[in-house]
């Protein structure tokens, strides 16, 4: 080949011998997509995306997510570091739906030099929530089931990228939903055990509206309400009324909740003659830390369904799914 282009312009025009050998070395330079010699470098935004690509990426791959244990998405910004990592990478990863808006800009760049896939944008319109300011509610890996179709899309993206791991990542891919069929049965089954009329999440962050959606539960989110304007207060008031009224046991706290909203909350139902717990600390937009069963995104969920059936009167090992959960002293213990 190289002898047929090098006959049909050597001795007339140069400067096109020199561009299809360029071309030609170019071409070269990509070939090892076909027969890797190296791993994929795959970066990630959220780690929900990340630690399920790496279980079923394997050795193909080296997945690096950006975001870490008790990072908010909504807020991060890219560090430079980040840039870096980004620019090396093969294949990028993000969930989008607006989820990590301060790093659109960055990621829309690199879409021009490889492939940068947001995975919850790539499920239909019409199983996505919408928030009440009409955009779609980017929380979606609480629901295992919706999660496993975006992994897919990213796996089909990995499979592309790499045509010669096409199927080692989709038998991988089929073992790790079976997992996560394993995780949504087990969920079922214990959301169900909780009393019909306390199936009522109040927590923090109005990241649990696809997991009560999927399983059965109200979810009210306490964020933004404030003790120290009217509104809060008569907000305060009617949550009191409805923890009362509905017998709910538990609320679920993060550390970004003033403990005194909180107080009110638990003083407030105290006087009206019913007792309300900190039902413990739910994962909502980032796992726990890596290496923990917490840290990985079956154990988030495992942990978050776990905590909810046992405080809220349901009955659930105390090791969850795989016995494998951290059991805090102060889980609720309601069993
Ligand atoms: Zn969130």
């Amino acid at each position: 080949m190289y002898r047929a282009v090098h006959m049909a312009f050597f001795g007339s025009v140069v400067t096109p011998l020199v561009a299809a050998l360029a071309l030609f070395a170019a071409t070269a330079a990509i070939a090892p997509a076909l027969a890797r010699d190296r791993p994929l470098t795959v970066v990630t935004t959220i780690a929900q995306i990340g630690e399920p690509l790496r279980v079923i990426a394997g050795d193909r791959a080296e997945v690096k997510s950006l975001l870490g244990e008790g990072v908010d998405p909504h807020l991060y910004r890219p560090t430079r570091s980040d840039v870096i990592r980004l620019a090396a990478a093969d294949v990028v990863f993000w969930s989008g739906l607006d989820l990590e808006v301060q790093m659109k800009d960055t990621l829309g760049r690199l879409a021009a030099t490889r492939p940068v896939v947001a995975i919850a944008e790539r499920l239909p319109p019409s199983l996505l929530l919408t928030t009440p300011g009409a955009a779609h509610d980017p929380h979606v890996w609480m629901d295992p089931d919706l999660w496993r179709q975006a992994l897919a899309a990213a796996v089909e993206t990995l499979a592309g990228a790499d045509p010669e791991g096409d199927e080692f990542y989709r038998t991988r891919a089929q073992a790790y939903f079976a997992r996560l069929g394993e995780l949504n049965s087990y969920i079922h089954t214990v959301v169900a055990s909780i009393p019909e009329s306390a199936r009522t999440v109040v927590t923090a962050h109005d990241a649990f509206n696809y997991f009560g959606a999927r399983y059965g539960l109200d979810v009210i989110g306490i964020q933004g309400i404030s003790t120290e304007s009217e509104a809060g207060l008569a907000a305060v008031e009617g949550l009191v009324t409805l923890l009362v009224e509905r017998r709910i046991p538990a609320v679920f706290v993060e550390t970004s909740v003033p403990e005194r909203h909180i107080r009110a909350l638990i003083e407030g139902a105290a006087a009206k003659g019913h007792t309300v717990i900190v039902g413990g600390a739910l994962f909502s937009d980032a796992m726990g830390a890596p290496g923990s069963w917490e840290g990985t995104y079956i154990g988030m969920l495992d942990h978050n369904a776990t905590i909810l059936a046992r405080a809220l009167g349901g009955t659930a090992p105390a090791g969850g799914l795989a016995g494998r959960l951290a059991v805090p002293a102060q889980s609720g213990g309601r069993q």
